[in-house]
């Protein structure tokens, strides 16, 4: 949300969610980096996740959900997922609840950064809503299971063994056209050259069929940008060995999951890959791709890179372009100098030298009112 301040400078209400684990830390950190820009933004701060199911007996409280639904836009830090608990991931539930539709993973080395395969820039675009991941699942013994098998062998022929669990793949001509319009979209507002859309069509000749149909569609829109496409296997040793060949890639839900996290490994590591939750009219939600790293809270140790790198794209994003562009020179200048960061960013990861999460936007913060 949007307003006019006082000197006539935009004033921005944004939602800030801290999570948990080194969630609070990182959050706290990236917040103060992104006020040094100079940006007026009132954060408007709110709980979900496990922080909200203690104080409020609920993972979603109302005030929260509320609060993206009115400022539209939020920066949140990682929420831990309980496992063995039954407990349905938060972050997945937020993506449907506000239809966040499109994940953004801009994946750039940065000299300071080590990373495997030398130089990389490259932006996975992710269907976040529909395919496999959509947890649509039947589990041996049920009843459900039973129906859907024999549904199954009725329509298809298909005999499923009676000891298997069955997860149902969909993707949709509508989930696929927006998301590969986004892809488009994104490349034409970045001067990006070229999209590739990455599917399984060679054996998916329906669900990855479709989606490969209408990504051939939607690039005729976009004749000043380059399309092809490729099948995912094949993507991934490419991506290995000639990633300089590719620019913005556009994937469905489970090969996006699994690529993007590739291409932040060729980038330097989860500890520097921002991304961002993207769906209608503006509403986004932005976050470091890596999670809470329990194991780490409360010490001021990890690297809030990432979720300062995501903070670079919402600054983008609210249309403080001078601004996001100030706040990554000055990430960029800290780490490829090479002092001030965290244990993970120094060559020998017990280097006494190694500043903490604070001390690193601390760094950032003095660089860019240099
Ligand atoms: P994780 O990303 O939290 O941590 C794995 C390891 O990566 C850590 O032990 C640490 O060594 C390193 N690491 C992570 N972040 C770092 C940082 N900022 N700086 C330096 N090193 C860092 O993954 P996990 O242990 O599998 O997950 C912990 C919890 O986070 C789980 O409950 C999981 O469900 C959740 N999670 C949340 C999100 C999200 O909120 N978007 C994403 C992934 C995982």
């Amino acid at each position: 949300m949007r307003a006019r301040g006082d000197r006539g400078l935009t004033e921005h209400t944004l939602t800030l969610i801290p999570g948990d684990g080194t969630g609070p830390e990182i959050v706290a950190a990236t917040r103060r980096a992104i006020d040094a820009t100079g940006v007026k933004i009132h954060w408007d701060e709110q709980e979900i996740g496990l922080p909200a199911i203690q104080k409020h007996g609920n993972p979603f409280p109302k005030e929260a959900l509320d609060s993206i639904r009115r400022n539209k836009v939020g920066l949140k830090g990682p929420l831990t997922t309980e496992l063995g608990t039954g407990m349905r991931s938060v972050n997945v539930a937020l993506r449907k609840e506000f239809d966040l539709y499109a994940n953004l993973r801009p994946a750039k080395t940065y000299e300071g950064v080590q990373a495997p395969m030398g130089t990389i820039d490259l932006v996975v675009v992710r269907e976040n809503i529909e395919d496999l991941y959509a947890g649509i699942e039947f589990d041996v013994g049920t009843k459900e299971l039973a129906q859907v098998r024999s549904a199954i062998q009725q329509a298809s022929g298909a005999v499923i063994r009676e000891d298997a669990a069955i997860a149902i793949k969909y993707i949709s001509e509508f989930g696929s056209r927006r998301i590969v319009r986004f892809a488009f979209e994104y490349a034409r507002a970045n001067g990006r050259r070229k999209v590739t859309a990455v599917h399984k069509a060679n054996i998916m000749k329906f669900a990855d069929g479709l989606f490969l149909r209408v990504a051939r569609d939607v690039a005729t829109e976009y004749p000043g940008i380059e399309f092809e496409d490729r099948i995912v296997d094949n993507m991934c040793m490419q991506l290995v060995q000639k990633p300089e060949l590719y620019d913005v890639l556009v994937l469905p839900n489970l090969y996006g999951d699994i690529v993007s996290d590739l291409v932040a490994g060729l980038a330097g590591g989860l500890g520097v890959a921002p991304g961002a939750n993207i769906g209608e009219n503006g509403v986004a939600v932005f976050e470091a791709i890596h999670g809470s790293a329990p194991k780490y809270a409360g010490q001021n140790k990890v690297n809030p890179m990432a979720l300062m790198l995501a903070g670079v794209l919402m600054l983008r994003h609210i249309g403080e372009r001078e601004a996001g562009d100030r706040l990554e020179r000055a990430i960029a200048d800290t780490v490829r100098e090479g002092k001030d960061v965290t244990y993970d960013l120094k060559a020998d990861r017990d280097d006494p030298s190694a500043v903490g999460t604070g001390e690193f936007a601390d760094a950032v913060i003095r660089r860019m009112k240099a």
